[in-house]
């Protein structure tokens, strides 16, 4: 019973330290939940976005729900998945959506679903059952594997899409809307579209920018104010989901409409976009915010995009760190992977965090992408000690991930032993003189897995769940569902000539 009065405080605890959570009553009640602890889910602005949109629209009312962050301690306690608002059991809610970022959280939408006491299998659901609809980043590349958990998922920006399958349960249909639901643009429906991906959705300007509606402590975004200064992106990296070609490039916000988000008490603000620094007027929108005496935080930085202004503006708005990604190991990898950041910008980059006073310049990268080879890495090497001369680095390293809906699709995963080992000798190779942390091999197989798979793969997702959720328990459902999907792309194009350069632009 302590156990229970404990977990409900803990409740009780976050909704007292919020600011701008929505107390709402009406007849069609939808319960949106994401699939990863609080923490995580209140840093997501899809997320919260998603919650403002639906208690806007009159007859709705949208409470929210997470992955408690001890499943275990609300399985003995007793108590079903509760939203925060009312504490009402997520299964007696007529919808339920999910926002769904990453491959890996499938397991948390079954562990949610469960809790919740609805059936995990979208086929095992009656009449009686709520809706349950996904949608969240993870749809602008791969959602296929969510397909058997969910009645429809809503594929891109769901700003506008989401009121089709609303209006429907509004009518009394619920399921027996699929059907119809399925013609819908944005709206993949896994029991009719089966395993072929559908268009993602794109939602009007009226959306832009998309920013914070809660305020809370307990994010890994502490007290942050969330707001989008664009949206999409106009270049073309070979790997990324948000390439310009996924939903029609770049869309910039202007700067007065940006900062008119931002809440008298917000204290921080975060820019987020696919690529916040590409921003036409990022210098003046930093400005705006410095000088109300709140700090910053960007959620990508390109290193070709700073400069000694910015980079003293982000350091007025509390920066210590500057995070840049440059993604592949070596000049002619980057050119491969479309990328252009190149030696010369990250040498700048350093330099002005040492100008600047800054702590450190933290590097993004990956290994194991395709055509890659031990030289790439000793490149690699070779240009991190140079760096690590000018300023303090420190190296985040993710195994690469072939992703749905990008040039890459396709591109077989380098293999745990092969990435365990281009990243042994990396270490070896920096022999201390840079911070390297990486992303596990092993998850990052998994994680491949899923992107590249089908609905199999997100049955194999729930009996891995099911068996404990390790890695063991993964491989072996991975197995049993035909084993690790084949790349079967033929390696990509290190360009030589104008020619090969602009066919990978396209
Ligand atoms: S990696 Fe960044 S710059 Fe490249 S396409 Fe993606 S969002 Fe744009």
């Amino acid at each position: 019973m302590s156990n229970r009065r404990t977990l409900l405080q803990q409740i009780d605890e976050r909704l007292a330290t919020e600011r701008g959570t929505i107390t709402k009553q009406a007849p069609l009640r939808v319960a949106l939940v994401y699939p990863s602890p609080y923490s995580v889910g209140m840093s997501s602005l899809g997320f919260q976005v998603m919650y403002r949109i639906l208690n806007a629209r009159e007859g709705v009312s949208c409470e929210r729900a997470f992955l408690p962050d001890d499943v275990e301690a609300w399985k003995v306690a007793r108590l079903p998945l509760l939203t925060y608002e009312s504490k009402q059991p997520v299964g007696s809610f007529d919808v339920i959506a999910f926002s769904l970022a990453y491959e890996l959280e499938l397991v948390g939408v079954c562990a949610c679903l469960e809790l919740a006491g609805v059936p995990v299998l979208a086929s095992q659901r009656g009449p009686r059952d709520p809706l349950v609809i996904i949608g969240g980043p993870l749809t602008f590349s791969n959602p296929i594997p969510a397909g058997p958990f969910a009645d429809l998922i809503i594929m891109g920006e769901g700003e506008e899409v989401i009121h089709a399958p609303l209006d429907a349960v509004e009518r009394g249909e619920g399921r027996e809307a699929l059907a119809e639901l399925a013609h819908v643009e944005g709206i993949y429906v896994p029991s009719i579209h089966g395993d072929v991906l559908r268009p993602v959705a794109k939602a009007g300007e009226a959306h832009l920018p998309a920013y914070s509606q809660i305020l809370t402590p307990h994010t890994e975004l502490s007290d942050m104010h969330l707001v989008e200064n664009e949206r999409g992106c106009s270049r073309a990296c070979t790997f990324c989901v948000m390439r310009r070609s996924t939903n029609g490039g770049m869309r910039l916000t202007a700067t007065e409409r940006i900062l008119d988000t931002v809440p008298e008490y917000a204290r921080k603000v975060g820019l987020v976009g696919a690529a916040v620094s590409d921003h036409p007027e990022l210098p003046a929108i930093l400005e705006g915010i410095v000088a109300s005496g709140r700090q910053v935080s960007l959620s990508s930085l390109r290193a070709d995009r700073l400069n000694d202004e910015v980079v003293g503006l982000l350091k007025a708005g509390g920066y210590q760190t500057i995070t840049v990604a440059s993604d592949g190991a070596s000049e002619r990898l980057r050119e491969m992977l479309v990328k252009r950041i190149r030696e010369k910008h990250l040498v700048r980059v350093a330099e002005l965090v040492r100008a600047h006073g800054l702590r450190q310049l933290k590097v993004y990268m990956m290994i194991g992408v395709p055509n890659e080879t031990d030289e790439d890495i000793d490149e690699l090497i070779r240009f991190s000690q140079e760096l690590s001369r000018i300023c303090s680095v420190a190296m985040g390293i993710a195994p690469f991930v072939a992703k749905r809906n990008t040039p890459l699709d396709g591109q077989g995963f380098a293999g745990i032993k092969v990435a365990e080992e281009r990243l042994k000798r990396l270490r070896k190779g920096l022999g201390g003189r840079v911070d390297l942390r990486s992303t596990s091999a092993r998850w990052a197989w998994v994680e491949y897995c899923i992107a590249q798979g089908g609905q199999r793969m997100g049955l194999a997702a729930m009996e891995a769940w099911r068996d404990g959720g390790g890695f063991s328990a993964w491989r072996r459902a991975i197995e049993r569902a035909g084993g690790e999907p084949q790349g079967a792309a033929p390696p990509p194009v290190i360009p030589r000539s104008r020619e090969e350069r602009l066919a990978l632009l396209r």
